[in-house]
C-alpha cells in the first residue's frame, strides 16, 4: 500500500470540503482532498446550482408571461445543456482553484493503527495530523410501499424533459423550489405534506403568504397528509395518502419523493475508529472537533442546518482551531433563502422561537407592494 504523509486530509469535496482545502493550502498546509465522485459534492451537482440555473429560466418564463401576456416557446433541452455547461465550468473552477492541493478520487475509509486514525482510499494510505471529514447528505426515503417508483432530487434534475405532471411527496424547501421550477416549465404540480403547512420551520406569516400565491399558480396542495403507498396505474403514479381522517389519491406522471435529507456517514469506519455520531449525524464540539481530537467534522455529516454556506463556515472554524486562530463565527444567523417563485427568505430566529424562548420582541411589517421598485417590476 502506497503511503501517502499530508498535514491535513479532507473526505468529500462538496462546499465543505473544498473550500476547506483551497483555504488550508492557501494557509501553507500540505493538504490532500479526497473525493469519490464529482468536485463540487451535492451543491454543485445535484443541489444549490442545478436548481438555481432552472429557477433563473423559470423566473423568465413567468415574468414574460406576466409582462406580456405571451407565453414563451422553448425548448427544455437547452435550459437543461446550460445546466449541465453551467456545472461543468464551475467543477474546472474549482480544480484551478485547488491547484497546490492533492486530490485523489476514490471511497475514504478511516482506520485505525497504533492508536492513530489513518485515512485508507483504495491501494492508498494517507497519514496526516488532522483529519476533516465533509461526506456530507443522501436523500432521507419514506418507508412506504412502492417509494422505489419515487424519483429523488437527483434524479428528477437528470431528467432531460418536463414530465406532464409531478407530485412532490414533501413541502419542505427542495420540495418548493421544484414546485416552483416545474409548475413554470408547465408541468401541472402537486404538493403532498405531512404537516399542517408548507415549510413548517419558517416563519408562519410568510409561508401562510406563500401557501397562497403558490397555490393561486395552480400547484395544489395537500397539507396534514401521510403518505402510505405508491402504485402503478396504467401510464401514471398513483400516490395514495391518509389526509386527516380521508384517504386521497393523486395521480401524475412522476412523483419526487423530498422529505428531508441526512447525514452521509455510513461505510466510513466511524465504528472502527471510534467516532461519536447519533441519528442525526457526526457529534462536533464547538471547534468541529469529533470524538477524536484531531479528527474533525464540517457540513451536512453533522446535521442540523443542511447549507451549503453552513458547510463552508463550519470548514472556516475547523481551520482556524488547527491554525490556533481564534473566529468570530455567529452560528445563530444563518441566512437561509427558499428559491420559490416568489422566494422566501430568513435569518435568526423566528416568532415562534422567540415566543418559546420567553425573549420580549417587536414587530415591523412593510408590504412589499408598496415598495416603488416593486411596483415598477410588478412583483
Ligand atoms: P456535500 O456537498 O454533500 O459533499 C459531500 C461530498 O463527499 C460528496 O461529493 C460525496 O461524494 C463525498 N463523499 C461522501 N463520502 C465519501 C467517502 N467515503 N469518500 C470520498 N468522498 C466521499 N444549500 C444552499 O445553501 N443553497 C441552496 O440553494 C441549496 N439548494 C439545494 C438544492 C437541492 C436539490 C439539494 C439536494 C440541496 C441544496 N442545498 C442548498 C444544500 C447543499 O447542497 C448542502 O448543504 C451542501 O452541499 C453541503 O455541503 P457538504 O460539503 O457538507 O456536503
Amino acid at each position: 500500500m502506497e503511503k501517502i504523509y499530508k498535514d491535513l486530509v479532507i473526505i468529500g469535496a462538496g462546499p465543505g470540503g473544498y473550500e476547506m482545502a483551497g483555504l488550508s493550502s492557501n494557509a501553507g498546509l500540505n493538504v490532500c482532498l479526497i473525493e469519490k465522485e464529482e468536485l463540487g459534492g451535492t451543491c454543485l451537482n445535484c443541489g444549490c446550482i442545478p436548481t438555481k440555473t432552472y429557477n433563473h429560466y423559470a423566473e423568465i418564463i413567468e415574468e414574460v408571461a406576466k409582462a406580456f401576456n405571451k407565453q414563451i416557446d422553448f425548448n427544455f433541452v437547452d435550459i437543461y445543456n446550460k445546466k449541465e455547461q453551467v456545472i461543468n465550468n464551475l467543477r474546472l473552477g474549482i480544480a484551478a482553484g485547488l491547484k497546490n492541493v492533492d486530490i485523489i478520487k476514490g471511497k475514504a475509509k478511516l482506520k485505525k493503527e497504533n492508536d492513530n486514525v489513518l485515512v485508507n482510499v483504495d491501494d492508498k494510505q494517507i497519514i496526516a495530523k488532522w483529519i476533516v471529514l465533509a461526506t456530507g447528505s443522501k436523500e432521507q426515503i419514506l418507508n412506504i410501499k412502492g417509494i422505489e417508483l419515487a424519483k429523488t432530487s437527483k434524479e428528477l434534475l437528470a431528467l432531460d424533459y418536463i414530465p406532464k405532471s409531478l407530485t412532490i411527496i414533501g413541502g419542505g424547501v427542495i420540495g418548493l423550489e421544484m414546485a416552483s421550477i416545474y409548475n413554470a416549465y408547465g408541468c401541472k404540480v402537486s404538493i403532498i405534506e405531512y404537516f399542517p403547512s408548507i415549510l413548517p420551520h419558517f416563519d408562519k406569516e410568510a409561508t401562510r403568504r406563500l401557501t397562497n400565491l403558490v397555490k393561486a399558480k395552480g400547484i395544489d396542495i395537500y397539507p396534514n397528509s401521510a403518505v402510505y403507498e405508491i402504485a402503478k396505474s396504467n401510464d401514471m403514479l398513483d400516490v395514495k395518502a391518509k389526509s386527516l381522517n380521508k384517504d386521497i389519491v393523486v395521480s401524475s406522471e412522476v412523483v419526487l419523493s423530498c422529505t428531508g435529507r441526512m447525514a452521509n456517514i455510513d461505510d466510513l469506519g466511524l465504528d472502527e475508529v471510534g467516532i461519536d455520531y447519533t441519528s442525526k449525524g457526526i457529534i462536533v464540539n464547538e471547534n468541529k472537533q469529533t470524538s477524536i481530537s484531531n479528527v474533525y467534522a464540517i457540513g451536512d455529516c453533522t446535521g442540523g442546518i443542511m447549507l451549503a454556506h453552513k458547510a463552508t463556515y463550519d470548514g472556516k472554524v475547523a481551520l482556524c482551531h488547527i491554525l490556533g486562530k481564534t473566529n468570530h463565527i455567529n452560528f445563530d444567523v444563518i441566512p437561509a433563502c427558499v428559491f420559490s417563485i416568489p422566494e422566501l427568505s430568513s435569518v435568526g430566529l423566528t416568532e415562534e422561537e422567540v415566543i418559546n424562548k420567553g425573549i420580549e420582541y417587536k414587530t415591523v411589517k412593510e408590504m412589499y407592494r408598496t415598495n416603488g421598485k416593486a411596483q415598477a417590476i410588478d412583483a
